[in-house]
């Protein structure tokens, strides 16, 4: 019996995540990582643009990163008690880069901390309502397990990502357009006075790359700070990927929360909730307080150490020049070589993060814009990729990653190895599998 079929007779579904388990890669077993490569159990060697969703900014076990965690682990284990000096300088390092982040807390994901700062924002309101945004995914739990990417026609509807979900939270869950700020004018016109908190990814990651509009963004801080409404960043993906301050310090917009996770420690597991100081004090340390926040694993002496030597790294060296120069050099030779083979595609994305859609431009900006995107070909070429050694994740809409352990010559072998892949697909057109494949359903991550 194969590694994979052991798998699926003792874990549900053969993975320990959603949509690990990939149709046609259903028998991939990872033994090793290293850098930008994967290897699997049969030695195939991967350069890897999937970056695990995401969380390695620097590549797989930097040695710095793994040097801290190592020591940590040598002094210092979990007391489960008080405080230690990493967290505090941990937290004031955060404090001081993220400009929302007034306090801090730390969570060991990024859906424990979506989830406490909507807790927080209906304590802080007294109201019900949610505010999210076609597109957005911000974790498996319920309060926002609704509408992750609805078709247009279901906006409005109850679409849970699960069952099991309580009638109430999915009614307390509004979801919208994002882009659009006369629908976010419109809802507030209506609930204004109902809405605890408005969640968004500020580049909405889990569909691909939909870059916000200035005016949207502005819109809904307006309208926020106008109704009393909790503005919350989910900037698991954008925090530390794209900048030391996060996309709120790009685009200059402060949000009153923000969730932080992935590329803070590099791959180690964990999250962050941070942002005004008057919102978080009112976590309180006791059971029944305003918001009660708890965690056993919450500060591991180890995620800390991995924490703070991973934002040691992304301050004192050109971490970010990097990724950014090489995001650059894949999306701009991915666009040549489409408009070279006469293949309609837009290629967008953010500084390290690129994704190619199969689909005439100009660059999409809502979900609807996407319904126009091939899912057949964006599979079919992402499975040929694997072909010539090339991970980008073979499922519709994923995006791809740069890390600092990524070099001019892995985007030369992307570059020639795409072109090699979109001619095989254009010679012998997708799978059958693929031809039917929605751009719908399934939640994103
Ligand atoms: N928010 C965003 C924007 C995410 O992309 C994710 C995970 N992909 C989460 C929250 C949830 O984080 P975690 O998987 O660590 O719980």
């Amino acid at each position: 019996m194969t590694l994979a079929e052991r798998a699926r007779r003792v874990i549900p579904g053969g993975v320990n995540s959603g949509q690990r388990s990939i149709p046609g890669f259903t028998d991939l077993v990872i033994a090793r990582t290293r850098g930008s490569r994967f290897w699997d159990q049969h030695g195939r060697e991967f350069t890897d643009y999937h970056a695990a969703f995401g969380p390695a900014v620097l590549g797989h076990n930097d040695p710095d990163v793994a040097a801290a965690t190592a020591e940590a682990g040598t002094t210092l284990a979990l007391a489960g008690v008080g405080v230690t000096e990493a967290e505090v300088a941990l937290a004031e390092e955060l404090t001081a880069l993220v400009p929302s982040l007034e306090k801090v807390l730390l969570t060991s994901t990024g859906s424990e901390a979506t989830f406490h700062a909507l807790r927080v924002a209906r304590a802080a309101t007294g109201r019900d309502l949610v505010v999210k945004f076609q597109g957005c995914y911000h974790g498996w739990h319920d309060a926002v397990s609704l509408n992750v990417i609805s078709a247009p026609e279901r906006v409005g509807t109850k679409d849970p990502t699960s069952t099991g979900i309580l009638a109430p939270v999915l009614d307390a869950t509004l979801v919208l357009p994002f882009n659009d700020p006369e629908a976010v004018r419109r809802v507030f016109a209506e609930h204004g006075r109902d809405i605890a908190a408005v969640i968004l990814e500020p580049v909405p990651h889990n569909v691909g790359a939909l870059l916000p509009t200035d005016t949207f963004l502005r819109t809904l801080r307006e309208e926020c700070t106008k109704a009393g409404t909790v503005l919350v960043f989910d900037e698991v993906i954008t925090g530390f990927r794209h900048g030391l301050g996060g996309y709120q310090e790009i685009c200059g917009i402060t949000p009153d929360l923000t969730t932080l996770g992935k590329a803070i420690a590099n791959g180690a597991p964990i999250g962050a909730l941070g942002g005004r100081a008057d919102l978080m004090d009112l976590f309180s340390t006791r059971p029944g307080g305003p918001a009660f926040f708890a965690g056993t694993y919450n500060g591991h002496p180890q995620v800390v150490a991995a924490a703070l030597a991973t934002l040691r790294k992304l301050r004192e060296e050109p971490v970010h020049e990097h990724i950014y120069r090489l995001g650059a050099r894949a999306r701009d030779g991915l666009a040549a070589l489409y408009r070279e083979l006469d293949v309609p595609a837009v290629v967008t994305g953010f500084g390290s993060v690129f994704v190619t859609y199969f689909m005439d431009g100009p660059a999409p900006l809502t979900y609807d814009d996407l319904l126009a995107n091939d899912a057949a070909r964006f599979i079919g070429v992402r499975r040929a990729l694997t072909d010539h050694g090339i991970f980008e994740l073979p499922l519709n809409l994923k995006r791809s990653h740069v890390s600092y352990a990524h070099t001019d010559d892995d985007i030369d072998r992307l570059l020639e190895a795409t072109a090699k892949a979109v001619r095989t697909v254009l010679a012998e057109g997708t799978p059958t599998d693929l031809a039917h494949t929605s751009t719908m359903g399934g939640a994103q991550r």
